[in-house]
């Protein structure tokens, strides 16, 4: 495996940070702080709602607030969350089928709980904080284009629905292909679900909690990556924290919010949390032209359990869809273990996917003049047994990290971020936080050599070369 990198420099620009904020390129103080109780690593999502819980808990619960620095390789939101699909859509059946075979079908429930509740929250937080963030809640509709496809999720979703799995009371199932592609306006679709889900401009929430963190008293500091963390605390307790050429922050508490990079700072997850490039687009509508057809609903068109798109139609009018992992899945070095979101994804042209989307996939867009306006990339941290890396590091006191979505934080980081400031602020057990057992960073978990991201892969070529 090749070493593991900080995010690089000259990202491309994805269409969410089209309206920077005042914090993007922030730096609380001209000079970092020598010393605080508190350093997150990662200013996305994972690390702005860290630094928010912690804030919000000191206050309800009458603690002083902790100094807290939040240290940030490039802009605020650069990372994953800044170049996503804005889709935030738990997951009722697809990967809690899996999770039912591996590990049973309770905790596989917990996890799928675990996301419906974390949608719940975002909302909740959007409204309370009044957060202008062009949330809608919506019904995600996913269309299976294909019988196999079909074949398998139907199987997944029956062994939970039959197993009394309450989040599946949320899906509707519609197994005709006349009907679904009525339901869904997927031309070809053979048969769709749907169920609850959210879609929202992720740098605008984002940006937001990190304005709260900042009000409160954090100091950020963007353009600071971390180079290292002393794995043991000197003689008062304090971790030394060591940025490229800024200096040395001392630590009580540090939380790893650093997503695809985290093996960069922590050799302990090297292997565990891999980059996995993906691509991104919008696609827009010519204002001369006659309205296409009204898109309801948020989707995911899926082609097979590793290929598919996701997208969601703006109030704009502009459409987001990511994916196009058809064109490029093959070529492994495009996308497994790098890093490189300053290049878009050209093996098998992947990064034309979009042109002509809505015209070739969705009902009455033939005419509509859609264009694909930008594409960008990202990197997601993978995990390698396909659970997030949530908690405490078994060797480390005080040290934190919250990584490893896989590509789907969206429904998972609000509620794990919670969790973690539980842990830090009250000295909550990982168990008492909610966070599903099976996130949980454990020895076992950091010593496996278990790699579902190339199983898969592998799984899916093989598949292929028979037909
Ligand atoms: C193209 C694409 C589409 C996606 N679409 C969706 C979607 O629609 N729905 C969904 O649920 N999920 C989606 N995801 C995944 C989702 O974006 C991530 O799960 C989520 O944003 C991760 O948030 P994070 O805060 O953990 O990571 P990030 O947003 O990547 O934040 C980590 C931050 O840490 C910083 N950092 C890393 N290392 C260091 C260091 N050593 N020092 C200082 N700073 C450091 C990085 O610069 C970065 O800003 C998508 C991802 C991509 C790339």
């Amino acid at each position: 495996m090749a070493p593991s990198r900080l995010p690089v420099a000259n990202a491309i620009q994805p269409f969410w940070r089209s309206e920077l904020h005042p914090l993007d390129n922030h730096r609380s103080t001209p000079a970092l702080p020598s010393q605080v109780d508190i350093v997150v690593i990662g200013a996305g999502y994972a690390g702005a709602s860290v630094a928010y819980h912690i804030q919000n808990l000191c206050r309800d619960q009458g603690i002083a607030l902790p100094s807290m620095a939040i240290l940030e390789a490039r802009e605020a939101c650069s990372g994953a969350t800044g170049r996503n699909g804005g889709h935030l859509k738990p997951d009722p059946y697809n990967r809690p089928a899996s999770l039912a075979l591996s590990h049973g079908v309770e905790l596989a429930a917990e996890c799928a709980r675990f996301e419906a509740a974390t949608l719940r929250a975002v909302k909740a937080v959007i409204d309370a904080e009044r957060i202008d963030c062009d949330f809608v809640l919506t019904r995600a509709v996913d269309a299976l284009m294909g019988d196999a496809i079909h074949a398998r999720i139907a199987a997944g979703a029956g062994l939970l629905r039959d197993a009394g799995v309450d989040v599946m009371q949320d899906v509707h199932y519609e197994p005709d292909a006349a009907r679904a592609e009525q339901l869904s306006g997927v031309k070809g679709a053979k048969a769709c679900l749907t169920y609850s889900a959210g879609h929202l401009w992720p740098y605008k929430l984002i940006l937001a909690l990190l304005q709260k963190a900042v009000d409160a008293g954090a100091n950020l500091q963007t353009h600071t990556p971390v180079v290292g963390v002393a794995a043991t605390a000197d003689a008062e307790g304090y971790y030394a924290v060591t940025t490229r050429d800024r200096g040395v922050v001392r630590a009580r508490q540090v939380v790893y919010a650093t997503n695809a990079y985290t093996a960069a700072v922590l050799p302990e997850l090297a292997g565990r949390i891999v980059p996995v490039r993906g691509i991104c687009s919008r696609i827009v509508v010519p204002h001369d032209r006659k309205p296409a057809p009204v898109l309801p609903h948020s989707y995911i068109v899926r082609w097979s359990p590793s290929e598919y798109e996701y997208m969601i139609p703006r109030t704009d009018g502009s459409i987001i869809v990511g994916g196009a992992r058809s064109k490029y899945y093959a070529d492994l070095d495009s996308w497994y273990d790098n890093v490189d979101d300053d290049k878009l994804i050209t093996a098998g042209d992947a990064h034309r996917h979009f042109d002509g989307y809505m015209q070739n996939n969705f009902r009455g867009w033939e005419h509509s003049g859609a264009y694909t306006e930008s594409v960008w990339t990202g990197i997601m941290g993978y995990s390698a047994d396909s659970c997030p890396f949530i908690g405490p590091l078994p060797s480390r006191p005080n040290q934190y990290v919250v990584a490893g979505f896989t590509g789907h934080g969206m429904p998972q980081i609000f509620l794990s971020a919670k969790g973690i400031a539980q842990m830090a602020v009250t000295g909550a057990s990982f168990h008492e936080t909610g966070i599903p057992r099976i996130y949980q960073v454990t020895e076992e978990r950091l010593a496996s050599k278990q790699n579902t991201i190339i199983e898969g892969w592998a799984s899916h070529e093989s598949a292929k070369s028979k037909l």
